[in-house]
């Protein structure tokens, strides 16, 4: 098929930070769909903070991606051929699918979006993988009670900005910790949360004790580190603690030590629980009907950082470990035809 194709592969295995090296651009040929096929080209790639983990030959909840084959992730793309009688020729589809810039793929692992009900990037974000995120560790884990102190941190985040507004949608006060002063006022002035710290600038601990007079009944840790540290050591008598990510130890060459946390929990009977967010796959439906009812009546509100070209993608990575991104980080390959 004559259509210029590129894939991003994983050239080698990182120690530490991502670098450009460890990726590699080639072209690719673009297969023609065969029965039950559609060939789709990519509109929009989601990068997300869990890759890194798939980036290391380490056994986890999913494989990791293997050396010179496409990563993979959250992909919506536009149906441009299709063998397929469930999807047609300009249908938008979502899908769990390889960096490329075109994909033959079998319709069964591919879901049509309705353009018409959200703007499709919300699949990606708020309304799908990292919006559900929040609502199911928040909800069923942190089970915030009106007048309560939830503290989030990653707050400006793809997950901490739905955790955060949540949280006030149930009556919580809400404490965000991000990492500039821009993030801090979008968390404040924008989403509405109650206080927020730079944990770059400010002195943690003091500014939490100050933000958290009465203690921290629900603490929804995105970060871990010494981030977490700080706000365990604030937990009230039955906290809940959903612990959701470590994005602060994901590119850690030496195992870190911190306290020991196994007491505070302890003489506080507090729970805290891992989970990934596929554990909660049967409630998708009813969590992303409540999420996109809440946004239609302008209780939730979201934002996506995109940065625009296949070519930037690895860059749109990178950048999560640096803080680039308020909210949603996607990369934009392609605006939609009209078909
Ligand atoms: P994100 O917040 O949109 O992007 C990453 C953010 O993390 C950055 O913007 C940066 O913001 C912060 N960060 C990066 N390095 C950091 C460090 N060393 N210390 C503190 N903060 C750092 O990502 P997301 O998609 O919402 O994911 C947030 C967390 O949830 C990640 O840990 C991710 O792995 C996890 N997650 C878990 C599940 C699950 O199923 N359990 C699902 C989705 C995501 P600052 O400017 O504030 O530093």
């Amino acid at each position: 098929m004559n259509i210029n194709n590129e894939k991003i592969v994983l050239a080698s295995r990182p120690s530490g930070m991502p670098s450009h090296s460890h990726f590699r651009f080639e072209s690719t040929d673009a297969r023609e769909p065969e029965n039950g096929e559609v060939l789709v080209k990519t509109l929009y790639i989601s990068v997300d903070p869990y890759m890194r983990g798939r980036m290391n030959d380490r056994k986890s909840y999913v494989p990791p991606f293997a050396i010179d084959e496409p990563l993979s992730g959250g992909v919506i793309g536009q149906v441009v051929s299709s063998l397929s009688s469930e999807l047609e020729e300009g249908d938008i589809v979502i899908g769990n699918l390889p960096w490329q810039r075109y994909i033959t793929a079998a319709d069964v692992s591919l879901r049509k979006l309705n353009p018409e009900a959200a703007p499709i990037t919300a699949s990606l974000g708020i309304l799908g993988m990292p919006g559900l995120t929040a609502y199911f560790g928040l909800l069923d884990i942190g089970n915030p009670q009106e007048g309560e102190t939830v503290v989030v941190s990653g707050a400006a985040g793809a997950v901490g900005t739905a955790v955060g507004q949540i949280a006030k949608i149930k009556g919580a006060r809400v404490v965000g910790i991000a990492g500039s002063d821009e993030k801090l006022a979008y968390l404040k002035e924008e989403l509405g949360f109650d206080e927020v710290i730079n944990y770059k600038t400010d002195d943690l601990q003091q500014s939490l004790k100050k933000a958290c007079p009465e203690g921290v009944d629900v603490y929804f840790d995105n970060v871990g580190g010494e981030i977490s540290d700080a706000v365990l050591s604030l937990i009230n008598q039955g906290a809940r603690i959903p612990l959701c990510g470590q994005i602060s130890l994901y590119n850690l060459e030496k195992q870190d030590t911190g306290p020991r946390i196994q007491g505070q929990l302890l003489i506080n009977s507090a729970l805290m629980k891992g989970f990934i967010v596929s554990d909660y796959a049967s409630g998708f439906e009813q969590g992303a009907d409540e999420m996109a009812k809440w946004l239609r009546e302008g209780k939730l509100k979201y934002k996506e950082s995109i940065i625009e070209g296949f070519e930037n993608t690895v860059d749109a990575f990178i950048g999560l470990f640096k803080g680039e991104n308020i909210g949603k980080q996607l990369v934009k390959v392609a605006d939609p035809e009209m078909i």
